[in-house]
């Protein structure tokens, strides 16, 4: 495997796959790699030749207040995963081979980024999409793959796709979960064993969220919100952000009652990390 830093190397690396007809594939990371990462890594070596995975823990998508300095780091256990899973490059580029240092250009998106986690984190989308649109032109992949972890973010990289004729097809890969359905997670490591066991209640939240639609057939958003408050309630550390009910693709919420495909977000402040977690459920027609 090989190890990149620069824009440079990895550019003329690509250059040199490309003019030997390989498809390239994609897997953007910011390391402290898991199996949720490592599922996309088996996903993208499964639909192209070579793979490619970067490790940046990106500034421009940390606001002034966020944990960008406690972001957990190891860059040699990271080394030896992406051997491990047949990578054929870990492109860890630093700072400075990113962003000049007067950099002046982003890419925003004007629609999808202004709720869920848009609303308490103004910059981030804007600091991903720049940072995923610098990826590509570094890589020039022909496929990425995203997990559905974030669910706001692989939406918003989609329509950047589109919007900006990028010549890559986006890949989803499902959410992978630790034993007690916590969605798997870098920022797991910062809780503390009694918050990292109250994290279960994003899952749980949406569990019974889905129950109730798809079991009970309630699709009264208020009604849903008071039987999630009482799975709330159970996690006496965790301080909800918001729990969300949008529609799946346009990411416009559902004031009163849910109906087609429906995106459930939640996020949820613990001391140490915010956690997100989502699952989509199709309203019994
Ligand atoms: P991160 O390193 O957290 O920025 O994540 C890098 C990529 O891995 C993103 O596309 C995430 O959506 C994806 N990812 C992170 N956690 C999981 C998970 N538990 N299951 C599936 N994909 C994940």
């Amino acid at each position: 495997m090989k190890i990149l830093q620069t824009a440079q190397e990895m550019q003329s690396w690509s250059r040199e796959q490309q003019r030997q007809a390989k498809t390239i594939g994609l897997v953007p990371t910011m390391g402290y790699l898991h199996e949720g990462h490592l599922s996309l890594v088996r996903l993208a070596n499964e639909q192209t030749d070579v793979v490619v995975v970067s490790l940046f823990v990106n500034p421009t998508q940390f606001g002034p207040n966020e944990d960008l300095d406690a972001y957990p780091r190891d860059f040699e256990r990271d080394r030896l995963a992406c051997e491990a899973a047949g990578v054929e490059v870990l492109f860890a580029p630093q700072k400075r081979d990113v962003y000049a240092e007067d950099h002046t250009v982003y890419v925003t998106e004007e629609v999808l980024a202004s709720g869920l986690c848009g609303k308490s984190r103004p910059i981030h989308f804007q600091g991903v999409l720049t940072v995923v649109a610098k990826l590509f032109h570094l890589v020039l992949p022909d496929v990425a793959v995203f997990g559905e972890k974030d669910a706001q973010q692989i939406r918003l990289i989609r329509r950047m796709v589109r919007d900006l004729n990028f010549p890559i097809r986006i890949v989803g890969g499902p959410i992978v979960r630790e034993a007690d359905g916590v969605a798997m997670s870098s920022r797991n490591t910062n809780l503390s064993s009694e918050a990292r066991n109250q994290a279960t209640v994003l899952s749980r939240t949406l569990e019974v969220v889905a129950t109730c639609v798809e079991e009970e057939g309630i699709t009264s958003v208020q009604e849903l919100r008071s039987r999630a408050d009482a799975v709330l309630a159970t996690a006496s550390l965790g301080e909800l952000d918001y729990l969300e009910f949008v529609k799946d693709e346009s990411l416009a919420p559902f004031e009163e009652e849910l109906s087609g495909d429906v995106l459930v977000a939640i996020a949820v402040y613990f001391p140490g990390a915010r956690l997100i977690d989502n699952r989509v459920i199709t309203v019994p027609s």
